[in-house]
């Protein structure tokens, strides 16, 4: 074996990022932890932070407190803005993933009446699909799926058989959940722009691992969650960026008291507000909102460019890695080999996989995740994760895989 223990230590005493570590709570004798794609580490900051909006705040100040509330989705999305190459004026904080598309794509189908066809690519994540299928049942559509291989980047090419001139809109994640494989953003924007149809670009696992850059690519609207790479906390409040220029055209469905002009005038029939402001629906939720500023704002201060270093150099060991440790005991590569088209998660497979990251979670201490039928997940956090937890991790699941791991663990009879 060539790739010792030693050249990870040697990558983890370079890491420029090392020091970020120490700003979340990680019980260094706890498990490995390579599961921050589903649910990023807790900074800590968050605990006296919501302490103190708890009780000085909501406790003390009670509703005068709305002074200081009022303006806390723009502040944290001006963060999330910077990270995703967006004017600030163009994003805000609101909802869940799922409520943002839905209100994004309604708002989309509503600005290309007559077209009724919604592109997407297979192997999408499950909201999604589903939101769109419901969304283009209530507009009389239908949803196209273009096929992609299962770690290929979505291209313009994947899309030329599905996108036409009745293609309303293009729903595409930045970062594929499954593979982490890349999209060519600007591409496929591009091609849909051509045929007249908008992009919605989801950025959940793209925010915080991958530089993006909407303004430059021209995207028209993304969502994304803020609880897998930007650390936000679980059911942290999501995102959304409509391009300016389409602010004052763009009507989406749930018209709430928030989204109005003028809001605390009261009156009767609904006005929507001329900015971002009308994609707002209710009243922010607050401790939520800020427990998830520290994670993000920890993500900003590190740079999107020095996470992006780390997670190809982390990945790219594992990789190495995999296929020297791991590929002879039956496990297979799901991402991409090009670091450029790989975001901050190798998928490897193995026919037996759920059986394998049951016992490394359960007896080895390793915290990945699984998704059917054969695919187990390996996040780099690169705030957190050391490389030699990537070598550590890889270890385990070659002794896993050479020991045998016998029957699921909740079969057994011990
Ligand atoms: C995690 C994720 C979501 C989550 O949506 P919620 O509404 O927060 O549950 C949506 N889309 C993609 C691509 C995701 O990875």
């Amino acid at each position: 074996m060539s790739i010792e223990r030693g050249v990870a230590e040697a990558l983890d005493r370079a890491d420029g990022l090392a020091r970020f570590r120490t700003e979340f709570v990680i019980d260094d004798d706890g498990p490995i932890y390579l599961d921050g794609n589903s649910l990023g580490p807790l900074p800590g900051a968050v605990p006296a932070i919501v302490e103190r909006v708890v009780r000085e705040q909501w406790g003390g100040g009670l509703v005068e407190s709305w002074e200081h509330w009022i303006d806390l989705p723009a502040r944290v999305g001006a963060i999330v803005a910077g990270l995703i190459g967006a004017d600030p004026s163009a994003v805000t904080m609101s909802d869940s993933t799922s409520v943002n598309l839905y209100k994004l794509a309604a708002a989309a189908l509503g600005a290309r009446p007559g077209r009724t066809a919604i592109v997407m690519v297979d192997g999408e994540f499950p909201t999604d699909r589903y939101l769109m299928g419901s969304l283009a049942a209530s507009h009389g559509g239908e949803v196209r799926t273009a096929s992609i291989g299962s770690a290929e980047s979505p291209t313009p090419d994947h899309l030329e058989s599905v996108l036409g001139q009745d293609t309303a809109l293009v729903v595409l994640s930045a970062v594929s959940y499954r593979s982490a494989a890349i999209a060519d953003m600007a591409g496929i924007t591009a091609a849909a722009h051509d045929v007249g149809a908008m992009v919605l670009w989801d950025l959940s696992h793209a925010v915080g691992s991958v530089p993006v850059d909407l303004a430059s690519t021209g995207a028209d609207l993304a969502v994304g969650c803020t609880y897998k790479y930007l650390c936000g906390g679980p059911g942290a409040p999501a995102f959304l960026y409509v391009r300016p220029d389409l602010h004052p055209t763009l009507d989406h469905p749930i018209h709430g008291w928030f989204g109005h002009a003028r809001q605390f005038a009261f009156e009767e029939g609904y006005e929507p507000s001329s900015g971002i402001g009308r994609f707002a629906v209710g009243t922010p939720p607050i401790l939520s909102l800020a427990a998830a500023e520290p994670g993000i704002a920890l993500v900003a201060a590190a740079g999107i460019e020095a996470i992006r270093a780390k997670n190809i150099a982390a990945t790219t060991l594992l990789i190495d890695l995999w296929e020297e440790r791991l590929a002879p005991f039956g496990f297979g590569l799901a991402s991409p080999r090009d670091p450029a088209r790989r975001g901050s998660h190798v998928a490897l497979t193995h026919p037996d996989g759920l059986a394998v990251s049951r016992v490394l979670r359960s007896e080895r201490r390793v915290i990945t995740d699984f998704r059917a039928p054969d695919s187990i997940r390996l996040a780099v956090s690169p705030l957190v994760t050391r490389f030699t937890e990537v070598w550590d991790a890889v270890e385990q699941i070659r002794e896993v895989a050479r020991g045998g791991y016998g029957p699921p663990a909740d079969l057994r009879v011990t």
